[in-house]
């Protein structure tokens, strides 16, 4: 029986609000810094033997992945970059021995706990040496693309910019001297906004995670100042539950009208990313093939969309190789070569857009896998529920 006084202990499914005790991490946080303060309790408790989170580099445009053994450091990690483009899953299998020699608390969010769970089918990575802070995640804006709606759209100066946020769907930009916001459909109209691979999104909240966190849901007086968590998995309630016991967080039962309301904004996401899917899908429905021919005629060979792929992990050597048409000293490659990646990561592609964002030919390489994986789905899955798009 629990002590008067004291919390009960949380379990999959509870919503909380959450807000740290930290008065630095309070300080840089996006929201109540749970996130932040959850991967310091892990630390400091030794639960984990480092985490792996994202910091500020030169500036808002920079962000790096970090990973971190010393708790003090946490702090420099706090606060959201929505120009970071990153997908943390690929790091854990290339830089970290797919964590099978120690165990890591890290922040993710959908497509990085997606990536997580396709590595971890392909042995790349432990997913059970993993505590996983997920965070919903509305999109990211790449940086270069940012910089130039910064200058073109908002017509201020993209150096001079300290901050950025994304509120009630808006892009938020703070600067010596003023801030601005514009809506987010506004500058997706413009051809800025969101990466088109974010804009087709299925994991807005990271429920795979062993935590889901965000600020939708958080209202009254605790808005802005609480970190609404989502309890998904058993490690994630006791993780949450120590850290609350030992006083690092406070917490409190997330206000029903907070959940509903935070309900309807996660659908009301779900639905864009489906009104987006519609249209980049069905642009494709007249030619698909001629349109991958033609936007593959630039390709240099780089093989940095292999490479930085989750799916083609473990099989990198052999998509590069002479059986998938790859001839060495021709270029372009014969389209077959890329046709027959698409159909070897038909059935997995996490639309994570790492192919896209990294090649330097701007090929629109996450546009097509994505398209053939849910096409693919819709024909040879429909128990699944998906529908196509091209039909
Ligand atoms: P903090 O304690 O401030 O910790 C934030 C954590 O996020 C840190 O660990 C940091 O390393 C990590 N991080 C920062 N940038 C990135 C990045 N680009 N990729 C991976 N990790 C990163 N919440 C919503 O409810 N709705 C949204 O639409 C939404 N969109 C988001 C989009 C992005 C790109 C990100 C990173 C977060 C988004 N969030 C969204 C989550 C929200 O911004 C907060 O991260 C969350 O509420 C936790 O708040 P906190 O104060 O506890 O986090
Ligand atoms: Fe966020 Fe989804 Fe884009 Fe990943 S793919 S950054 S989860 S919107
Ligand atoms: Fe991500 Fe591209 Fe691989 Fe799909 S094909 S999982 S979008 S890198
Ligand atoms: Fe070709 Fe682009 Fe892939 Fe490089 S990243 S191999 S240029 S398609």
């Amino acid at each position: 029986m629990a002590l008067f006084g004291a919390k009960p202990a949380m379990k999959t499914g509870d919503m909380v609000y959450a807000w740290t005790t930290d008065s630095e991490i309070a300080k840089r946080a996006e929201c109540g810094g749970a996130v932040t303060t959850l991967l310091k309790y892990a630390l400091e408790q030794k639960m984990v033997d480092a985490v792996l989170a994202v910091k500020r580099g030169q500036d808002i445009y920079d962000a790096v992945p970090t990973l971190i053994t010393d708790p003090k450091d946490l702090k420099d990690t706090a606060g959201s970059l929505h120009c970071g483009t990153l997908l943390l899953s690929k790091i854990l299998a290339k830089h970290l021995k797919g964590v099978k020699d120690r165990k890591i608390a890290m922040t993710v969010k959908g497509c990085d706990v997606m990536g997580i769970l396709e590595l971890a089918k392909r042995k790349g990575v432990n997913r059970d040496n993993l505590y996983l802070i997920g965070v919903n995640c509305g999109g990211t804006v790449s940086p270069v693309k940012a910089m130039k709606m910064i200058q073109d759209v908002y017509q201020v100066d993209p150096m001079k910019v300290i901050k950025e946020e994304i509120d009630k769907g808006q892009f938020i930009i703070e600067f010596e001297g003023g801030h601005k916001g514009i809506s987010i459909d506004e500058l997706e109209e413009k051809g800025f906004g969101r990466r088109t691979n974010c804009r087709r999104c299925e994991y807005k909240v990271p429920r795979q995670a062993d935590l889901a966190c965000g600020n939708w849901g958080v209202i009254g007086e605790k808005a802005g100042k609480a970190t609404f968590v989502e309890v998904c998995s058993d490690r994630g309630a006791d993780l949450l539950s120590r850290a609350a016991k030992a006083g690092a967080l406070a917490t409190e039962a997330a206000n029903p009208k907070g959940i509903e309301l935070r309900q309807k904004v996660e659908g009301a996401m779900l639905k864009l990313g489906e009104k987006w899917r519609r249209k980049d899908f069905g642009a494709l429905k007249a030619d698909l093939w001629g349109t991958i021919s033609r936007e593959t005629g630039r390709c240099i060979k780089c093989y940095s969309c292999i490479e930085n792929c989750p799916v083609c992990f473990g099989a990198a050597e052999t998509l590069k190789g002479k059986s998938f048409m790859v001839q060495p000293g021709e270029l372009p490659p014969n389209p077959m070569f890329h046709l027959r990646r698409f159909a070897h990561i038909s059935d997995s592609c996490i639309n994570c857009g790492q192919c896209e964002e990294l090649c330097p030919m701007d090929i629109p390489l996450a546009l097509f896998s994505h398209a053939i994986r849910v096409e693919g789905d819709a024909a040879f899955e429909p128990k699944l529920g998906k529908a196509s798009y091209t039909n």
